[in-house]
């Protein structure tokens, strides 16, 4: 069989979800036995979002292969358990560098290069790559933005080509609308959707499914009246409502009759219901807590919920291990001084300092350190939260004053956090730093050893700074230790205090890999230990 491809539109308004409905149509056909993977069309220029600000696109998510990503992938391998890599999102960016670049090199001798076809043939050409692999049966292509921008028409027109070009039953188009409800009135509005899906068609696509988010149940008569004047089948408009949490949402999808229209429209026949046996057993728990911590995740992103998207996630998965509620508290890092750190943190039973940039929130964040230090408070840094612990340490413990990253003083006496080696020689700023899954040898008897069960793991990174290793034996005679380090270069990946009662900070992000199924193990033990000392106290 060939492979089939579905596509996922938008319309309406952003932030509808359309990366949780995709990601749950792939759930749904992957809990049906499929071989299922999925990518992100991104229509802005940018090669990749690895030099966006957080407040611009959320978080930058990256891969086990090093693609600093949309954080629609962190939605994909969270729901399905699957690794995503570099061919998993591609924006408008990569799409003309790969043409211009051909073009340069003269592969297009002689001919005039254009929007329609040679852009458009290379969008088609990245649509279909995955699917051309053999190794799945249906690949889903999430398109972002919504249908009618202007940066999308390239996108859409590619999909219009395709839709032309393959059997009917190799592909489908599922489009994603918003239906509001007008409290004034009394009642749901069907007119953005009509109006979305007329520009759908305008420019050549006809949606097979339509998918309406909306806050109230839509009736048949609704969705009948949607369906005639969308020109899908009546039945093919479906509503998406609002889900006690995302992982709720496969299975709204599935009772909606999502996964069996996809299958149907895509010509799998007798395909087993889907088991999603583990995923309500996540969703039960996590409905049903046995207990509840608050958490402070100290950064300076704090304004926008998306920044930190995958240690929010990672939060859920470990709280329902834990059978716990986490209330993951912001705390705005660039505000947190001396003066008020009591008043900020006081009431938490655990800190998590935040990965990060830049100077700015900085020192707020060696302020949390020390309270959560001093005053046993179970305490987690992750990459730069992990370059302030040393920070701290040195400051405090050691007596060295000055301690710095030279990412914010290349004067300090004490550079305990240094530009790794490499990254000295690197002036070009997207996709450089150290990205990706590397290995780190654990040690024997340490938290991490005990936490992980296992002497050697593999987490991602991204940073261009590291522990200055020169000063390892001070800080290791004065109690933190470097428990994992990188087994061919040495770089310090983990440090711990182990006279604390849980005090880690790793340079490398554990928040990409926790998936609903597989909690993420650091995490599931700082919500213990938060558990710990809120019930101890
Ligand atoms: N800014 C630090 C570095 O580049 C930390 C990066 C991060 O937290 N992801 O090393």
């Amino acid at each position: 069989m060939n492979t089939k491809y579905v596509f996922v539109t938008g319309g309406v308004a952003s932030s509808l979800g359309k990366g949780i409905v995709a990601a749950s149509t792939a759930k749904l056909l992957q809990a049906r036995g499929l071989r299922v993977t999925i990518q992100k069309f991104d229509p802005y220029i940018n090669i990749d979002p690895g030099t966006l600000n957080p407040y611009e696109h959320g978080e930058c998510y990256v891969t086990e292969d090093g693609a600093e990503t949309d954080l629609d992938l962190g939605h994909y391998e969270r729901f399905l358990d699957i690794y995503t890599s570099k061919a998993n999102n591609v924006t408008t960016g990569k799409i003309y560098n790969t043409v211009i670049t051909k073009e340069r090199e003269g592969a297009y001798l002689g001919k005039t290069v254009q929007i329609v076809p040679h852009i458009t043939d290379e969008i088609k050409r990245r649509m279909l790559l995955l699917g051309r692999t053999g190794q799945y049966d249906v690949v889903i292509t999430e398109v972002g933005g919504t249908v009618g921008d202007m940066e999308s028409q390239p996108f859409v027109e590619a999909i219009r080509q395709l839709q032309w070009e393959m059997p009917e039953e190799d592909l489908i188009c599922i489009h994603l609308t918003l239906v509001p409800y007008l409290a004034a009135a009394k009642e749901l509005k069907t007119k953005p959707t009509q109006h979305s899906v007329q520009t759908l068609q305008q420019a050549g696509v006809h949606p097979d499914i339509i998918v309406c988010r909306t806050e109230k149940e839509l009736s048949s008569e609704l969705r009948r009246k949607m369906a005639l004047f969308c020109n899908v089948k009546p039945g093919n408009v479906i509503q998406s409502i609002d889900a006690p949490t995302i992982y709720h949402v496969p299975f709204l999808m599935h009772e909606e009759g999502l996964d069996a229209k996809v299958c149907d429209l895509l010509g799998f026949k007798d395909l087993p219901e889907p088991d999603l046996s583990a995923l309500r057993k996540f969703c039960d728990d996590l409905e049903h807590p046995l207990h509840e911590v608050n958490i402070a995740l100290v950064g300076k992103y704090v304004e926008l919920q998306d920044a930190y998207k995958s240690i929010l996630e990672s939060f859920v998965h470990a709280g329902v291990a834990n059978r716990t509620k986490v209330n993951v508290i912001y705390v705005h890092s660039e505000f947190l001084n001396e003066e008020n750190v009591q008043e900020k943190l006081g009431s938490m039973d655990g800190v998590l300092v935040a990965p990060g940039f830049g100077e700015r929130g900085l020192e707020g964040k060696v302020v949390a350190v020390r309270y959560a230090r001093t005053r046993g408070v179970p305490f987690f840094g992750i990459c730069l939260g992990m370059q302030m612990c040393v920070v701290e340490f040195a400051r405090d413990v050691l007596g060295w004053e000055d301690a710095a990253s030279t990412e914010v003083n290349a004067y300090t006496t004490h550079p305990v956090i240094n530009l790794m080696e490499d990254q000295k020689s690197t002036t070009i700023k997207g996709g450089t730093m150290r990205l990706g899954a590397y290995e780190c040898q654990l040690q024997e008897g340490s938290l991490a050893h005990r936490i992980y069960g296992r002497d050697l793991i593999r987490e991602r990174h991204r940073h261009r700074y590291e522990f200055n290793g020169e000063f390892l034996p001070q800080f290791e005679a004065a109690g933190m230790k470097a428990t994992g380090r990188n087994p061919q270069t040495g770089l310090v990946e983990i440090v711990e205090i182990p006279e604390h009662p849980f005090f880690i900070g790793t340079q490398f992000h554990p928040e990409y890999k926790s998936t609903a199924l597989h909690p993420q193990p650091i995490f599931v033990e700082f919500v213990k230990a938060a558990v710990a000392l809120k019930e101890g106290r």
